[in-house]
């Protein structure tokens, strides 16, 4: 039987098989035979050793598509970013850290921007001229009015997804309009599957609707660190790479160097100036790192 891995703890593995069953079960001849630690997330082959108790073992698990380790999901399809358009006013700064995450990674990224029932045009033309620009899907939403809610279903379709962002900007309230039945699964889950009693924070999937599975991050961490060379980030940076290899010299890192055709593209408006900003406060960042 073939399912997939909801919520690990404590050893043991929850596996949702079908409409909605699912099964508590151990992984012990897998770290045997394959070397390998189940995660959430993983499709999995178990069999069952108790349908009454729906208690089963793990026999196999399938290949894996990736992996995020924060949170430690496998088989991501696609992370859905969530800030509001105002109250609180997005922290481009803190968002654009988490794109250049998601690209480093290569997690296709939906930006979603929330709390459109209380925003002006101004606002909302600003924040899709940045993002559309780079090339990411930008969707406005209201989980208030409705606005646009049934559009996001139609994103979240059939994919895995990671959701993230900040607390207050409407995560909970947009996931309760989508999936308002869903929300009760989740609290059955919930209860029937003891909690943590450490303060570790585990990475549970809930499934919304046929093959549509949600990964709801706790808090948004702007604590990833990325494993990347300052002279790498520029690749991630979707809107740069027209310019490279335009830029006067091979190696230019579009901060200070004569004749760079990012800067150029900046002055222009065809970069926009928070985006660039963010490369440059990362840059500076990850320079700094190297002195240790
Ligand atoms: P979370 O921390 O991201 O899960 O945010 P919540 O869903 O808890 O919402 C934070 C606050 O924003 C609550 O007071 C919500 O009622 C409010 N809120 C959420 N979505 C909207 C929206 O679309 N419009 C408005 N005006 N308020 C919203
Ligand atoms: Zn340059």
């Amino acid at each position: 039987m073939q399912g997939k891995i909801i919520k690990g703890i404590g050893g043991f593995y929850y596996v949702h098989v079908g409409e909605s069953a699912v099964y508590e079960c151990k992984a012990k001849g897998i770290f045997r035979k394959e070397k390998i630690k189940p995660l959430v997330g993983d499709n999995v082959e178990i069999e069952v050793l108790d349908e009454k108790d729906m208690e089963g073992s793990i026999t196999k698990i399938l290949p894996r598509k990736n992996e995020l380790v924060r949170p430690l999901v496998a088989n991501v399809d696609q992370a859905l970013v969530v800030f509001a358009i105002k109250s609180p006013v997005p922290h481009l700064n803190l968002l654009d850290r988490f794109l250049v995450m998601m690209e480093y990674l290569e997690v296709p990224v939906i930006l979603c921007f929330n709390k459109e029932d209380i925003a002006g045009e101004e606002e909302i033309t600003e924040l899709g001229n940045i993002y559309k620009n780079v090339g990411y899907p930008v969707i406005f939403t209201s989980a208030e009015s409705g606005y646009h809610v049934e559009e996001l279903r139609q994103l979240l379709q059939g994919k895995t997804t990671v959701i993230a962002g900040p607390s207050g900007v409407g995560k909970s309230s947009l996931l309760n309009r989508l999936y308002p039945e869903a929300q009760m699964e989740t609290g059955a889950i919930s209860r029937k599957i003891e909690r943590g009693k450490h303060t570790t924070r585990h990475s549970e999937l809930f499934r919304i609707a046929q093959d549509t599975y949600i990964c709801d991050t706790p808090g948004f961490s702007s604590l990833y660190v990325l494993a990347t060379e300052k002279e790498e980030l520029k690749f991630y940076f979707p809107e740069f790479a027209p310019y490279e290899g335009q830029c006067r010299f091979q190696t230019c890192d579009h901060i200070h160097e004569p004749a760079c055709a990012v800067r150029e593209a900046l002055d222009k408006g065809q970069i926009s100036k928070s985006r660039y900003d963010s490369y440059v406060n990362m840059y500076n960042e990850q320079k700094d790192k190297k002195r240790y």
